[in-house]
């Protein structure tokens, strides 16, 4: 039968539902208790440059490891940070832990900047610029160092207010990065308005990129694309060294994935960050 329920308005009720209900809430319950004990870790991804494969930037990701050790895919709770209102807390921890470490970084000769991924909400919040100056306040981080990931579905809602808050980021010396690019509504229109640094080209173009010369040609138009725009261009999920090569051949600047590192703590990172730049 059909049920009513508040923000969604009239929803199919079955009892997969209302099981993932259950579930959502207690994860909700579990997440705020990770805040309170300091559950959360971030870990971090290079960013690497197509032609000369030095590591040139990192994404920082959230992990939640729960007192039982269990780890939590960030697609898993991540949602329910947002329905819940949590999200704002876990931003604030990820943006603090981020900029400390980009700052330690730093401090032994690494200026590598960090990306740090923001959700819909947390765009929205008009909290949003006190905790970014907060975070560079506090870590003392050079603010060129830091960067934050946005998609489309945050901008969207309201594009004038969306430009305005990305112009009062974008002055304060950090940089913006339109992620998951291609999957949503990728509207010329809004890509041409919005003050960009990056163009992140989504995983699910590169996983299908030798299926058909139609998804080369769109990773290839989707490079021209944003380089016109005068925008960098960086390829997310890469696995496989065609991938890169084709990657290197259309002068894609930049590229993350398995093939060059999984997302690492920040000791491991260390090491890795040293040998790269011995
Ligand atoms: P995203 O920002 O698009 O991050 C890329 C995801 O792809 C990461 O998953 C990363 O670990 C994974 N990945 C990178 N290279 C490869 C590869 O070569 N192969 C495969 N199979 N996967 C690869 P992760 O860390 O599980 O995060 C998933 C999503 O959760 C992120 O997508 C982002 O939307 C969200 N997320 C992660 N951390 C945060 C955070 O601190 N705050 C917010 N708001 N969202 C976050
Ligand atoms: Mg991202
Ligand atoms: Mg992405
Ligand atoms: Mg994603």
């Amino acid at each position: 039968h059909v049920q009513l329920s508040g923000r969604n308005g009239y929803r199919f009720y079955d009892e997969k539902l209302s099981n993932k209900t259950a579930r959502d809430f207690l994860m909700e319950t579990k997440l705020r208790e990770a805040l309170l004990s300091d559950e959360l870790q971030v870990y971090y991804q290079p960013r690497v440059d197509s032609s000369s494969g030095s590591i040139v930037g990192l994404e920082a990701l959230v992990r939640w490891f729960d007192c039982d050790g269990k780890s939590i895919r960030p697609d898993e709770f991540i949602p329910i940070a947002e329905d819940s209102g949590l999200i704002t807390g876990v931003g604030e921890v990820v943006l603090h832990k981020a900029c400390a470490h980009a700052k330690q970084l730093c401090d032994a000769g690494y200026p590598l900047p960090v990306s740090v991924n923001l959700s819909p909400k947390q765009f929205e919040d008009s909290g949003l610029l006190n905790i970014l100056d907060d975070a560079l306040f506090n870590s003392g981080l050079d603010h060129s160092l830091l960067e934050l990931e946005i998609t489309e579905n945050a901008v969207l809602g309201n594009l004038a207010e969306s430009i305005k808050t990305l112009e009062l980021i974008r002055s304060r010396g950090i940089k913006l990065l339109l992620d998951d690019f291609g999957t949503g509504y990728s509207s010329l229109n809004y890509l041409m308005s919005l003050p960009l640094d990056f163009l992140k080209i989504d995983k699910i173009f590169m996983d299908k990129l030798f299926q058909d010369t139609k998804h080369e040609n769109i990773v290839e138009f989707i490079i021209v694309l944003a380089k016109s725009l005068g925008l960098k261009i960086i390829a997310e999920g890469i696995e496989e060294p065609e991938q890169l090569d084709y990657l290197k051949r259309k002068c894609c600047d930049e590229y993350q994935g398995y093939l060059f590192s999984k997302p690492l703590p920040f000791e491991s990172l260390l090491e890795l960050v040293g040998d790269n730049f011995s």
